[in-house]
């Protein structure tokens, strides 16, 4: 639950056949790459973008008489991922063999978790606008082992196998089908990819395949789902389909926009779905085929003889918890309930943790609406604009607080600490010895708005007798002496001196 704030949920989406209303369901099956520097059950690295089959233990090419070794950083790195997902974490997990022939699966299976999973139910909150988030039920996280890869375009007559990715750790994130529109699946492996960078459990580069889904689609009648909740009858709700290995947040929601109205068609026509694995073709922005249930796979599950039984302690688990960060949901509630901050604005700020923990030292000591405008809108506006990232940003919190101090002190005008920004931008240096060096201090010596004042009414003798009649118009003297003054006259100042003047 959002700490300190409440939600109601989103309306599912609905899509209008030819002939009735239908709804989606949608679970989602994640696969997120272990952040770690070495393997699940081996020594040897786990690079992205090493010389192919350079990163290849004996273990790892199944050499005859190798055996797994468990990785304990992996381990804990799932832990901390089931504790962030506020999930049950089982203290006895074991590892299975799931067994398939492919050219990249040197040992002819795969080391997973089928009947006894590290981590069980939990729940993660998606937001969908401010007051409004769906909660989705996680199922369970189980540690397995990633396969190699297949090279079939770097020659015409062989195909070539790169075994650099075997055996790197692989969280698999289950949820329950609690997804009701593809804008929310695609909020969803959002909020699961913040929360594990926010971890530090998996980078989530969907780019470089370190975050994967495979998403079960199918439609139902409404009040259906309604019905499942109450019954947990799995039996109410349609077939599914599932599309593996989807890399894209927009191809995630191309494809179950498109799967959800190719049922829908056949379902109309009289047809049945049948339940079947499908891939999406970006290209055409379809989905087809790839197996049936028949052809499905049959792996023929049993414990892994390798491997003795994972067991955790409750310490040690507890250990990882209290080294947890804080995170995104309690981060954002904190920015609402103590800085006052819209919730949208909370949003922004906690999108990434080093944005946040920018805005915390800009925010330390200083208004929390004002630190926020300025990191929105200037700094963060000008680093999309540069395709730059907090990290690099050549602004620093110290620099950008020192600009709200100056603005604080009434010493410099909101414009003019804008191009005081750019200065701090492009040059560099401490705002407040540029604003000293430069002479871009405001003016709130009343002396000298004054006579600025009195010089601009006396040249403008028609423009007085109409703000006389019409007090709205005194604002165009203000704007006035502010252009004089190069915008460094305090603008409360001029406003009170030239209502005076004119007396209004
Ligand atoms: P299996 O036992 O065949 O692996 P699961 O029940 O574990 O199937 O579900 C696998 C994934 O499919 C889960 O993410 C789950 O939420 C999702 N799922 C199950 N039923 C449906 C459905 N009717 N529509 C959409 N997704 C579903
Ligand atoms: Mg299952």
């Amino acid at each position: 639950m959002l700490d300190h704030l409440s939600f109601s949920s989103p309306e599912p989406k609905v899509i209008a056949g030819a002939k009735a209303d239908w709804e989606l369901v949608i679970g989602l099956e994640v696969h997120a790459q272990v952040a770690s520097k070495s393997k699940l059950f081996s020594g040897a690295s786990t690079a992205f973008g090493a010389e192919p089959n350079s990163n290849v233990a004996f273990v790892d090419a199944a050499m005859p008489g190798m055996l797994p070794v468990i990785n304990e950083f992996c381990v804990a790195q799932a832990v901390k991922t089931g504790l962030g997902l506020k999930a049950e974490i089982n203290l006895r997990s074991a590892f299975d063999r799931k067994n398939y022939f492919y050219p990249d699966l040197p040992q002819g299976y795969q080391i997973s978790q089928l009947y006894h999973p590290i981590v069980g139910e939990g729940e993660v909150i998606v937001d969908m606008g401010p007051g409004i988030a769906r909660r989705v039920r996680i199922e369970r996280i189980h540690l397995e082992q990633d396969a190699g890869k297949s090279i079939h375009d770097m020659d015409p007559n062989m195909s070539f196998v790169d075994l650099n990715r075997t055996g790197v750790a692989l969280m698999e994130i289950v949820s329950r089908p609690d997804i009701r529109g593809p804008e929310e699946a695609a909020a969803y492996v959002g909020k699961l990819r913040q929360i594990m960078r926010y971890l530090g459990t998996c980078d989530g580069n969907m780019q470089n395949g370190n975050l994967r889904a495979d998403v079960n689609v199918s439609v139902c009648k409404p009040g259906d789902y309604e019905r499942f909740i109450e019954t947990g009858d799995h039996s109410v709700l349609g077939t599914r389909c599932e599309i593996k290995n989807m890399n894209s947040l927009r191809f995630i929601q191309a494809a179950i926009e498109y799967e959800a109205r190719r049922q829908i068609a056949i379902i109309e026509d009289g047809g049945t779905i049948v339940q079947e694995t499908r891939l999406y073709d970006p290209d055409k922005g379809e989905t087809r085929s790839m197996r049936s249930k028949e052809e499905a796979h049959d792996y023929r599950y049993f414990p892994c003889p390798d491997l003795l039984p994972l067991e955790i302690e409750q310490a040690w688990v507890d250990d990882i918890e209290a080294s947890m960060p804080e995170l995104p949901d309690a981060k954002k509630a904190r920015f609402v309930k103590d800085m006052g901050l819209p919730e949208y604005d909370a949003g922004v700020l906690t999108a990434e943790v080093e944005s946040a923990d920018y805005f915390e030292e800009v925010a330390r000591g200083r208004d929390g609406k004002m630190a926020a405008n300025w990191v929105i809108n200037e700094l963060f506006g000008r680093l999309n604009k540069e395709g730059l990232g907090v990290a690099t940003s050549p602004v620093s919190a110290a620099q950008l607080g020192g600009v709200i101090d100056l603005i604080g002190r009434g010493e410099i005008s909101g414009k003019i600490a804008k191009d005081l920004f750019e200065i701090l931008w492009s040059e560099g240096g401490d705002p407040a010895q540029i604003v000293e060096a430069r002479g871009m201090k405001q003016v709130t010596d009343m002396a000298a708005i004054e006579a600025a004042v009195d010089e601009i009414i006396a040249a403008n003798p028609a423009q007085v007798e109409k703000a006389k009649a019409n007090p709205k118009l005194a604002g165009w003297f203000v704007g006035q002496v502010l252009k004089a003054t190069g915008g460094k006259a305090n603008p409360a100042a001029v406003n009170q001196i030239v209502a005076q003047k004119l007396g209004l």
